[in-house]
């Protein structure tokens, strides 16, 4: 019986992946990685996301969204135009979109992220689409406007604590984790990846970044999701090929979600 996987989380339609791209592409089908999320950061990207999903709209999901730290930079005939292409009928969810308070020292500019947030997640209820949201050194924040602001989707590279995992699964967001899962001191990870109930479990390469063990510290791809999948299924204590049921039969009742 072949297994198959999900990526909910790879960019790849960024610059990382211009020079091998198809036999990147090769190796994911050698994986049995069969559903990927490509998660695009410019009207640019999306544009090349598209054409992907219009030629194989059951392996490819495409999600665009204007990143927190991009903020800085927002225009409004940016915004304008993301508001075009998040209006395509191919980009099927809004993300990644969140807080990064991480990069963001300043309280004015973590403001804005605020503001940017909410602004995309009622374009993602405007538009019937779920919404991919990044956090990093914001979870109290972030939940409290996913909470305020209740729509559905997913929580991307999920670093919170297991209670936190349980409070937004309560609000039916899904719950998507990655390399750090693989990684020796990532406590809090196992602890979550243990803990939640099983049908709001997803995987995640976030391709380039966070390359699983045994290819820590090595650009990521999303042949790489079988390490992640092998390593959730040892923690819960079930095959991998249960494990990878689990999370497809997940993934299409979140896509089912989208307009
Ligand atoms: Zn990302």
């Amino acid at each position: 019986m072949t297994v198959h996987f999900v990526d909910t989380h790879a960019h790849i339609c960024s610059e990382s992946f211009r020079d091998d791209f198809e036999e990147m592409i090769r190796r994911t089908e050698e994986a049995h990685v069969d559903r990927i999320m490509i998660i695009t950061l410019s009207n640019e990207e999306t544009k090349r996301a598209v054409e992907f999903a219009q030629r194989d709209p059951y392996k490819y999901t495409v999600a665009a969204g204007i990143f927190p730290e991009d903020v800085k930079d927002l225009t409004d005939a940016y915004y304008e135009e993301f508001m075009q292409t998040a209006s395509m009928k191919e980009v099927s969810v809004i993300g990644e979109i969140g807080l990064d308070y991480y990069w963001e020292k300043d309280p004015g500019v973590r403001a804005l992220q605020r503001e940017l947030f909410v602004r995309q997640i009622e374009l993602a209820r405007k538009l019937n689409k779920p919404i991919a949201v990044h956090s990093r050194d914001a979870m109290q924040d972030t939940f409290d406007i996913m909470k305020e602001h209740h729509w559905k989707g997913l929580m991307h590279c999920f670093a919170g604590s297991k209670e936190m995992a349980a409070e937004f699964t309560k609000l039916g967001y899904y719950i998507a984790l990655g390399g750090p899962v693989t990684f020796k001191n990532a406590r809090h990870s196992a602890e979550v990846v243990t803990s939640i109930d099983e049908k709001y479990l997803l995987t995640e390469t976030d391709c380039p970044y966070m390359a699983p063990v045994p290819k820590r510290g090595k650009r990521n791809e999303p042949a790489y999701i079988p390490y992640i999948a092998a390593k959730m299924a040892e923690l819960r204590g079930v095959s991998i090929e249960y494990i990878a049921d689990v999370i497809l039969r997940n993934w299409d009742r979140f896509l089912e979600q989208c307009a």
